[in-house]
Parts: C-alpha cells; structure tokens; sequence
C-alpha cells in the first residue's frame, strides 16, 4: 500500500486486531480503514456490536476472543457497520434502520463502496455476502448476557434508527456514529435532525456514561465528549451557522465546537 496513502485517511489494514479494553470489553478494528467493533462478554452470552464492512472474517477474530455464543447488535445499518453480519445469527437493528440495511449493505452497495478506497478492488474480493434479515429491536431493550446486562437505547440522529448500547455494569456506551471526536455527520438521505440528535444525546446523559466507544477512530473517549457534543448541536439549533463544505455537488455546513463537531445540511437542523 505504500504510495497510495494520503495525509487525510486512517492508516489501512489487511485484517481484523482485536485488543483488550478492560472490564470484559474487547475492540477490534476491521479493514481496510479501522472500522470499530466491539465484543461484551456476560458469563453465558457475548454481544458483537456492530460487524464492519464484512471483508475477510470477523467472526475468526471474535472466537479468538470468545467461545460463547454471539448476539449481534447493529448500532445502525451503515454498511461499515452491519456489513459483516453474514456470519452471524440475524442482528438486533432499531427498525428505522430496516431501509438502510436493505440498500445499503448489499454485496454491490459494498463492493462500490469500498472500490473508492485506496486499495478498492483487492478489498472488494474479500466482501462477504449481505446479511440476513435483521431482528426489529425494541427502545430500552435488555439484552441479558448472564450476570451482565446491554441497554438499547434509540438514538435518531446520524440515523433515524440510531441506537446506543449501554453497559449498564460499567456505564460504557457504544455511541455508534451519534458521539466521537470526528464530526457527527447528519448529512445524508438516512440522516435524522440536529433537534433529534440533540435529544438524543439528553437523553443519554441521564444514564450517567463512563466512557464513550465509537465506531470510528479515535474511538475511546471519556464522558465529557458528550458534553460538548450537546453544546455543539445547542449551539447550531440556537442559530450557530457552521463553515459551508462543498463536496461532490453536496453542500454541508460543519459546526466546529471545542475540537468536536456536527457536519448538517440546512434542511436537518429542525424536526
Ligand atoms: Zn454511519
């Protein structure tokens, strides 16, 4: 790969790492770009949050790191997110999601999809075929992992069907691509509300989180991300306007607030 990378890309990789993060919590970053999963161990069940874009094999890395069996949770239906959900049992999805899920993670959406990174054929090669049909979830949903129990929150934002999954044990939370460091991007024809992504986000910070995990690099964050990130689409509903962003056509406005930041488009701001 060496040549092809540029200032502005994650650093690219062949195949899944896993690492442990502590308290029964493991990472692993899938190809090409770093794409964020996460295994939650319970003492009779894991859950897999989130399956990447499906290239190579993310379920030889997860019995690497488990041999209970696997429930996957979608925390929405991007295709770097639940394109790897062939190799599982059908994936808990927030049903506002459905849409997204069907166009968006086909073997062709994919293979399109990837074929624009550096590198794009070779990883088109590894795609795994689509899922199989999602399980509708259910807002505040307890999925019980023996002795440790996972929250589903419903969060539109990024998606109208967003969700958080909290740790209620530990107060962790995988935020999906509603919280990290890099812009919250409601810029898209499955992206809900800055007003949605707001309340979203109060609501979350009624379950007191600890630590933030995301779906993209840099992925692990403490709770105060969250606090600027509701100063941030406070700001845009009280009538902040963002820097205009052009790209391919699409015109954004990207609303910077204390290093993080909400990219909108002026038709997303209210409900
Ligand atoms: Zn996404």
């Amino acid at each position: 790969m060496e040549g092809h990378k540029k200032p502005h890309m994650p650093p690219m990789m062949e195949r899944a790492e896993w690492k442990d993060l502590g308290d029964g919590i493991y990472n692993i970053a899938s190809p090409p770009v770093g794409f964020q999963q996460y295994v939650v161990i319970g003492m009779e069940r894991a859950a897999l949050i989130d399956t990447g874009m499906g290239i190579g094999s993310i379920a030889d890395v997860v019995k690497q790191i488990t041999d209970l069996p696997v429930i996957v949770i979608n925390t929405h239906g991007h295709p770097d997110h639940a394109g790897g959900n062939a190799e599982f049992a059908p994936a808990l999805i927030n049903p506002s999601d459905r849409d997204v899920f069907e166009q968006m993670t086909t073997l062709e959406f994919r293979r399109q999809d990837v074929a624009r990174m550096p590198g794009g054929e070779k990883w088109a090669e590894k795609l795994q075929p689509q899922g199989p049909e999602p399980v509708d979830a259910e807002d505040g949903q307890i999925i019980d992992l023996g002795g440790r129990e996972l929250e589903l929150m419903f969060a539109p934002g990024h998606t109208h069907g967003s969700m958080f999954v909290i740790d209620i044990a530990t107060g962790t939370v995988f935020t999906g691509d509603n919280v990290q460091p890099m812009t919250t991007a409601l810029r898209e024809w499955n992206s809900s509300t800055v007003e949605d992504l707001y309340e979203s986000l109060l609501k979350l910070r009624e379950k007191n989180p600890t630590r933030l995990l995301s779906g993209h690099r840099p992925n692990d964050s403490a709770p105060e991300l969250l606090e600027r990130k509701i100063a941030c689409a406070k700001a845009i509903l009280d009538g902040a306007e963002g820097e205009k962003n052009e790209r391919m056509g699409n015109v954004t406005y990207i609303y910077e607030y204390e290093g993080t930041s909400i990219e909108y488009t002026p038709e997303r701001i209210h409900r």
